[in-house]
């Protein structure tokens, strides 16, 4: 096992691996901007080390910066965590060329999988249906209007190197459809350096499902279940649970199959989430892989009671999975709510500043992932969420009710949050019913 490992991230997520890290005895290096000099969840680290000006890309996705704390710290291995360089496959290729292990998946398939449109193909070759769209990546827009034409609109414009919803157009006709192409290409080139497009059908009403999977260096791969992700504003999650409220059974077995079909066929190792579309009549269809840890992977860890941190960190150091797929069980139901410093009622605009007051839910069932406190200044460079609500009760009901509870009690004063927002969702019939798709929130409260 690795004595030591640096955390390439910061917030919440670092927080989470500094503390899985300091219950498995393993000493941390944490990094950290000039924007988070002296939070408090540094304290948790053995050593820590300044990496650069609060821009991201000059701390953060530094990878020499990086290397260098991790040279000085004398890890064995960097945990990337999600954002910044947890899907940079350069950055994986440099951490294990200096001898320090990449938490995460092999540089190869990390390549493979993390081009979207390479792997719609090697879903294609397992069997695992794919939205209809484009056969490769689609190079101008006459070429576009040809295949919208052949798949029929809507259509959906997305960038290969995709990521947040960036890069992303709807196109409902020819007409839109070239403006959409300029507008997704100039967006992919500005955010991911890359304007390679390829197009989709736009499934309509959809519901977002994604497989939790594990897969260690021996070729076991296992899936740890769905999380239902349909509460979405701009392409953007927002509440997530499991299991899926409205899945069939056998849906639900073919889609975590599938997940493990498509990583297996990979050489996927590590965690990872493989993400579908559900329709109205449960067809379901791959969108992407994540690989590496995600936002929402504590709802999958209330269900089955495994860790996902740790189990990430025993991957990678070596082990093989402790478990067989039928050890996996699920139980109850976890719903999360991100806590995200935004003013819904302002088109979801971040709200940075100082926290004055937070009060922290807890009771049965209760779990609250953050690094903010009170006195906490939320900085305005990164992403505005500042913790992640979780509850884990016997049925949907008791986790809704529970959820709801939780939210009452959590008290945040200084910054604008999500948390009226998710009141009103919890609330509303159709989200109880579960009847909802990825656009319910964005037609039941238009932002003004
Ligand atoms: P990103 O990597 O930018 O997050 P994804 O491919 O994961 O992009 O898609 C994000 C969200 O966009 C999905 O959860 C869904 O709401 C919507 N979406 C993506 N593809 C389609 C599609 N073909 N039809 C309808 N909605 C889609």
């Amino acid at each position: 096992m690795f004595q030591r490992i640096l955390v390439a991230n910061r917030g919440e997520i670092a927080l989470r691996i500094l503390r899985a890290c300091r219950e498995m005895g393993i000493e941390t290096v944490a990094v950290f901007s000039e924007a988070d000099r002296g939070a408090a969840y540094l304290e948790l680290a053995d050593e820590t080390y300044c990496i650069g000006p609060p821009k991201p890309a000059d701390s953060y996705l530094r990878i020499d910066r990086i290397i260098s704390a991790a040279e000085i710290g004398n890890v064995q291995a960097i945990h990337p965590g999600y954002g910044f360089l947890a899907e940079n496959a350069h950055f994986a290729d440099v951490c294990r060329s200096c001898n320090i292990e990449f938490i995460g998946p092999t540089t190869e398939s990390m390549q493979l999988l993390g081009d979207k449109n390479s792997a719609r193909q090697i879903a294609k070759q397992v069997g695992v249906p794919v939205v209809p769209g484009s056969e490769g990546l689609v190079r101008n827009e006459a070429e576009a209007v040809r295949i919208a034409h052949q798949i029929g609109f809507p259509v959906l414009i997305k960038a290969a190197a995709g990521g947040g919803g960036r890069g992303m157009r709807l196109a409902l006709n020819d007409l839109s459809l070239k403006s959409a192409f300029q507008q997704a290409q100039a967006e992919a080139e500005a955010a991911f350096g890359s304007g390679e497009l390829y197009i989709e059908k736009y499934i309509e009403h959809p519901r977002h499902v994604e497989v939790q999977i594990l897969g260690d260096n021996y070729g076991n791969v296992v899936h740890l279940w769905e999380r239902d992700c349909t509460i979405q504003r701009r392409h953007q999650k927002l509440i997530e649970e499991s299991p899926s409220p409205v899945l069939r059974p056998e849906v639900r077995q073919a889609i975590c199959q599938a997940a493990v079909r498509l990583a297996k066929a990979a050489g996927y190792t590590n965690a990872g989430t493989v993400e579908f579309l559900v329709d109205k009549d449960q067809n379901f269809y791959f969108i992407e892989v994540n690989a590496r840890i995600q936002v929402e992977h504590p709802v999958t860890e209330m269900v089955t009671g495994i860790d996902l941190i740790k189990a990430q960190i025993r991957i990678a150091a070596g082990e093989p999975l402790p478990f067989r797929q039928e050890d996996i069980p699920h139980r109850g139901v976890a719903i999360e709510c991100r806590i995200n410093a935004e003013d819904p009622k302002r088109n979801f605009r971040p709200s940075p500043g100082k926290i004055e007051q937070l009060i922290v839910p807890g009771g049965f069932g209760v779990r609250f992932d953050s690094h903010a406190h009170a006195g906490y200044t939320v900085p305005p460079h990164y992403d505005s969420m500042i913790g992640k609500l979780i509850v884990h009760q016997p049925t949907r009901q008791e986790a809704i009710a529970c959820m709801r509870r939780a939210l009452q009690e959590l008290r945040i004063q200084g910054v604008t949050t999500t948390v009226p927002l998710y009141q009103e969702i919890l609330a509303h019939p159709a989200f109880v019913s579960g009847q909802v798709d990825t656009t319910f929130v964005e037609r039941t409260w238009p932002s003004e």
